[in-house]
């Protein structure tokens, strides 16, 4: 058997050969769990024996990769309450106990890197890279909040005195139990890192995964358990968007983070909270421009918005699917987009040299079609434009990656957030043009800039409207945060608080604070 090793994504470089041998003992062991049912929370009286949903591999819908059991309405009145029970010991908990427990996980998930992430390639079709930095990123938010708690003493602080006979202090403390939403792009790093902010600051969780990170989410949860996590102050409840409908209509929910779609998102922010002020922490995806100046370097720029385009085959809420090229150096740095795009690897998740893996669905597949055919009547496809699913070697939901160009500016495939392996480029007149188009869209996530010219770098960090920006970044140029290193929140459409995850102001949104006055 070939060694272990753990921490493999962070330490070890991508052609490693142990990274790769590491990976294929995860898959192994992960071929072992596919078909499994799983189930959340199941409160008495219930049985198992309720609806389920068979989720297939998008690299192959032969493939089952769980059967997975629908929390039906009791279950999530009893998880609630059970929450809520839990919750008391846990807020009173000492918060440094609480961090012991959370290092625990990070250690866990660090040590069980690559079945995960390997399952992970199986059940949402991240290529192995990506699935490996999603579960490391996971262990890496939990240590950085940690660290964080440490750094701010538990956000409890003495405060000045106006009586010499009163004393008062101000301490953050957490809210109850918060109900976590999760997304099937990250069903790692953002489930447990959204669930570990609220734990660590004392309050209990809800999770309800996606359909197509339900087995990883299990597998976080065997992670929770054997650090210490109680029962009932970290809860499962599978379940389709009823479920997470039912979970925010719940007055028993205090807070709510949320990471989908703005349709979903806005409709939390706006009913969540209905008799008083309740938090809401949603990330809601982008239409994440890149902007290429004359003064760039024109293949650090091809790289970078080729990776970030169809790194994940565009699922992710950083993507780049938007670009604009100064008219100068567009037809070059076309040109030189449309080679890096050709030679993208494309292959199932678990291969080696796989870049480009499936897309989650057949209404991905469908909306790629829709686009596609709509950039053929208006513009030009400049590389891509074909379905490839459906052979021996790639079965599932397979797209080519896809340049457009030739369209109007004001095109709606500039302003649609697709999340397929597709991008939108035009020519402007200089970088004002840029900034203006760049932000004349709702969404405010990431962006990313290309210019050798410092006056064009300064003017680009001054005017953006992102939450997450770069400057001439080849490994990513719209995608890539890392905790600790670049907080993750969205400006405007695309996040609910302008607070970042991974970042140093978003642990205190999962409290409120108390001044204590005592004489
Ligand atoms: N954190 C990821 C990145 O920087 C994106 C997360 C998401 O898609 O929500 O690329």
């Amino acid at each position: 058997m070939a060694e272990r090793f753990r921490v493999t994504y962070a330490t070890l470089s991508d052609d490693d050969p142990r990274l790769h041998a590491g990976y294929e003992t995860g898959v192994d062991l992960a071929r072992t769990w596919l078909g499994a049912t799983i189930t959340g929370h199941i409160s008495p009286g219930e049985t198992e024996d309720v609806p389920s949903v068979e989720v297939t591999s998008p690299h192959d819908p032969g493939v089952v990769v769980s059967r997975v059991r629908t929390s039906t309405d009791r279950d999530i009145a009893d998880a609630i309450a059970a929450s809520a029970r839990a919750d008391r010991s846990w807020a009173a908990t000492p918060w440094r106990d609480r961090l012991v427990i959370a290092r625990r996980v990070a250690e866990l998930i660090s040590d069980r890197s690559n079945e995960l992430a390997a399952l992970m390639s199986m059940e949402n079709g991240k290529n192995r890279l990506e699935a490996l930095g999603d579960v490391e990123e996971a262990a890496d938010m939990i240590r950085y909040y940690c660290d964080q708690m440490e750094a701010n003493d538990g956000y409890d602080h003495p405060m000045a005195t106006l009586n010499p006979a009163e004393r008062t202090r101000s301490l953050l403390r957490p809210h109850g139990v918060w109900a976590v939403i999760c997304p099937f792009n990250y069903p790692m790093a953002l489930s447990a890192g959204p669930a570990a902010a609220a734990l660590i600051t004392g309050n209990s969780v809800v999770v309800k995964p996606s359909h197509h990170g339900a087995h990883t989410a299990a597998k976080l949860f065997e992670c929770l358990r054997e650090a210490g996590v109680p029962d009932g102050v970290a809860v499962l409840l599978p379940g389709g968007d009823e479920v997470g409908a039912a979970l925010v209509a719940h007055p028993g929910v205090a807070g709510v983070t949320f990471t989908g779609s703005s349709a979903v998102g806005m409709s939390i922010v706006r009913d969540f909270g209905v008799d008083y002020p309740k938090p809401v922490m949603a990330e809601m995806g982008g239409k994440n421009p890149a902007i290429v100046s004359d003064k760039a370097d024109l293949d650090a720029a091809a790289l970078g918005v080729a990776r970030s385009a169809f790194g994940f085959a565009g699922q992710k809420c950083s993507a780049c699917s938007r670009v604009y090229v100064v008219a100068e150096v567009y037809e070059e740095f076309l040109a030189s987009l449309v080679a890096v795009t050709e030679s993208l690897v494309i292959g199932a998740p678990t291969d080696r040299d796989a870049f480009v893996g499936p897309v989650i669905d057949a209404a991905a597949v469908a909306r790629y079609r829709e686009a596609v055919s709509h950039a053929e009547r208006n513009g030009r496809i400049a590389v891509g434009g074909s379905v490839l699913g459906g052979s021996t070697a790639l079965p599932g939901h397979y797209l080519a990656p896809t340049v457009v160009t030739d369209l109007p500016v004001d095109d709606p495939l500039f302003h649609r957030e697709l999340f397929v392996p597709l991008t939108a480029v035009a020519a402007v007149a200089d970088l004002d043009e840029a900034l203006r188009l760049a932000n004349a869209d709702p969404a405010g996530l990431t962006a990313g800039f290309f210019s050798r010219e410092q006056s064009e770098i300064d003017r680009f960090l001054d005017r953006i409207e992102a939450g997450v920006v770069y400057v001439n970044r080849p490994a990513g140029a719209t995608t890539g945060a890392w905790p600790g290193v670049q907080p993750f929140g969205g400006w405007k459409r695309s996040g609910s608080t302008g607070k970042a995850g991974g970042g140093r102001y978003y642990l205190p949104e999962f409290m409120r604070e108390q001044s204590q006055t005592v004489v």
